[in-house]
């Protein structure tokens, strides 16, 4: 379980979609990590990403995970964004997943991913919407 601090802490940074970009090779990480995966460089600069983007490809789950069953179907997209960064997201707003095509412009918005029904806890994350 996330503490409320931690989640306090990671708000900004996810709130506002920003990317850590290594300064070494210019690769893009989202989320920022501590050494780059490209050639393990440890210098990163803070850029804030687009929300705008176009699917690459997508999955449809239909037997999600724990936690998820409420939003069954789950389509979960890989979403190229306008610099070219590339991340997996939920799309969100999509009443039959069958219109979901690479191609598809989305935009990503800030929305609640799922709930923790015990502790009451709620997650928030950005997801991807038809553009
Ligand atoms: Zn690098």
């Amino acid at each position: 379980m996330i503490s409320p601090a931690r989640s306090w802490r990671e708000a900004p940074q996810r709130y506002r979609l920003e990317a850590a970009k290594c300064t070494g090779c210019g690769r893009v990480c989202y989320p920022p990590r501590v050494v780059c995966p490209s050639c393990r460089g440890r210098d990163f600069e803070h850029v804030v990403l687009p929300r705008e983007g176009n699917v690459v490809t997508h999955t449809v789950v239909r037997v999600p995970p724990q936690g998820f069953v409420e939003q069954s179907p789950l389509t979960i997209a890989l979403v190229q964004l306008k610099d070219g960064t590339r991340l997996m997201v939920q799309m969100a707003d999509v009443a039959d997943p069958e219109t979901v095509h690479a191609g598809m412009p989305v935009r990503l918005e800030f929305r609640r991913i799922n709930s923790d029904g015990e502790a009451g806890v709620i997650y928030y994350g950005h997801k991807a919407v038809p553009a």
